[in-house]
């Protein structure tokens, strides 16, 4: 049975040449990360080409998601690019008059306007809060702080104040450029960072329209707002997914409160038949060990419990010295995790009633799919991708084969839970050919054997957004019509 849940993967320095890319995707990633917050438009394009050439080479239809960068505040960079060692209880100056690049021991550089935002007393961290800074004097173009917990600092590391209120608006200048790059690219998702309110969600998809894409979007959630009643529910509806970003979002609303946030924000998604993403830390002791913590193992395998679609990996694989063995570290605790009852059963939205056809459809095969035996795997013929989607809602412990026409649907699916992209141009094929030539094409691959039962749905008409309207039930081996 092929593993369900997801592995996205970010690319760096380390990780972005023909080889890594070819055996990161033997080793399990489903969709790559291109992280805007570092690297060169060039770079980012050039990695999307070879992960495209790979991905047709190895017949693995492979996602890209370009995450912006947002309004992340990050500190300057320190002379040479040296790291600094900042000791509890010493003094450590953000400065706003430092050259960008001329950080040392003693003070760093940081934009202006978040000087208005900060005072006496803040308490800023450093780093996705590993190091923690407290603001005892506050001046026109600097705040000098105490060091409350110290560590290594290096270049450019993220910014955050405790309790939220640090970060702007959440569409940069460089965002909007970026997204021009993204476009161009014909990236699959695009991942806005510091998402606020469904408008930041509305304004994005505008300036992909414009730019030509109709790529995906995954909202980050990673600001103590967004996680509340006012903002959440309309950030849900305007995107196509979501990340828990926990990172930034552990940083705001701080870390005790993040297993119960984990827990809502994927249920909350997954009924509002969106995407979601458990993001950062999952993995990092690998950025510099072989093998992963027991308590990674554990975090990894709760969000499969959790039911998300995808958990990814951030500096494990695109800085770490480990990438390959961490993404067959992930796919091994995944499979794991998937053994366990709880991620093989479904009482997704039993009581409710459907406005849809191909909605009420897609749930019911996922239903028979569940409860028939024999059944090995569920064959979705699909346009867009939105009823394997909506059929990946259910948790099952039964593959749905997405078999679409378009590389750009395969490469959107490959994101969902469950869901095995599969390139396949029924348009091509004798209408009374297509479920047997779709069933060959499993057996091909041993994915069934004769004896099996199979579940199709399709509509009507090939390459039809939303037609499905038919559910077949046939055994490998039988004459299929
Ligand atoms: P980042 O987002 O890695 O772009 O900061 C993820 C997070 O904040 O967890
Ligand atoms: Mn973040």
């Amino acid at each position: 049975m092929p593993r369900r849940t997801k592995i996205l993967a970010t690319l760096g320095p380390g990780s972005s040449d023909d080889h890594s890319i070819r055996e990161l995707i033997k080793a399990g990633v489903n969709v790559f990360r291109l992280n805007f917050s570092h690297g060169s438009a060039e770079e980012h394009c050039q990695r999307a080409e070879t992960i495209r050439s790979i991905g047709m080479a190895l017949k693995m239809p492979v996602g890209i998601l370009c995450d912006m960068q947002g309004p992340k505040i990050r500190i300057g960079s320190f002379i040479d690019d040296q790291k600094i060692n900042l000791e509890d209880g010493s003094t450590f100056t953000l400065d706003s008059q430092l050259d960008i690049e001329g950080g040392h021991q003693d003070a760093v550089y940081i934009a202006q306007e978040l000087l208005e935002d900060i005072q006496k007393d803040s308490i800023l961290l450093l780093d996705d809060g590993r190091l923690t800074l407290q603001v005892s004097v506050k001046t026109e173009h600097a705040v000098q702080c105490t060091v409350t917990q110290g560590g290594v600092l290096s270049s450019k590391k993220g910014v955050n104040k405790f309790g939220g209120g640090l970060s702007a608006k959440a569409l940069t200048e460089k965002d909007k450029a970026d997204i021009k790059t993204a476009a161009a690219l014909n990236t699959d998702y695009l991942a806005i960072s510091f998402v606020q309110s469904k408008e930041d969600v509305e304004e994005t998809r505008e300036l992909l329209k414009q730019a030509g894409s109709t790529a995906h979007i995954i909202a980050k959630i990673e600001r103590a707002e967004a996680i509340t009643d006012d903002f959440l529910p309309g950030i849900i509806a305007a995107s196509d997914g979501i990340m828990v970003a926990r990172g930034d979002l552990g940083v705001e609303i701080g870390d005790a409160n993040l297993v119960a946030v984990q827990k809502q924000l994927i249920e909350a998604a997954s009924n509002a038949n969106k995407v979601v993403i458990t993001a950062t830390q999952m993995m990092v002791s690998m950025i510099t060990a072989p093998t992963p913590t027991r308590a990674e193992v554990f975090d990894v395998a709760n969000a499969v419990l959790d039911g998300t679609d995808a958990v990814m990996l951030s500096a494990e694989t695109a800085v770490g010295q480990y990438p390959v063995e961490t993404v067959k570290a992930m796919a091994r605790v995944i499979e794991g995790a998937e053994k366990h009852p709880l991620a093989q059963r479904s009482k997704h939205r039993i009581d409710e009633t459907f406005e849809r056809i191909d909605e009420s459809l897609a749930l019911s095969a996922m239903y028979v799919a569940n409860h028939l035996k024999g059944v090995k795997a569920v064959i979705c013929m699909t346009e867009t991708g939105f009823t394997p989607l909506l059929m990946s809602r259910i948790t099952s412990s039964l593959p749905i084969y997405a078999m679409a026409e378009k590389l750009g649907t395969c490469e959107i699916t490959a994101l969902y839970k469950g869901v095995v992209p599969v390139p396949f141009d029924a348009s091509q094929i004798d209408p009374s050919e297509v479920n047997h030539c779709a069933v060959e094409k499993l057996r091909e691959h041993a994915e069934v054997v004769d004896g099996d039962l199979v579940l199709i749905t399709k509509g009507d008409f090939v390459n039809v957004h939303g037609g499905t309207n038919t559910l077949k039930i046939v055994r490998v081996g039988d004459v299929i019509r």
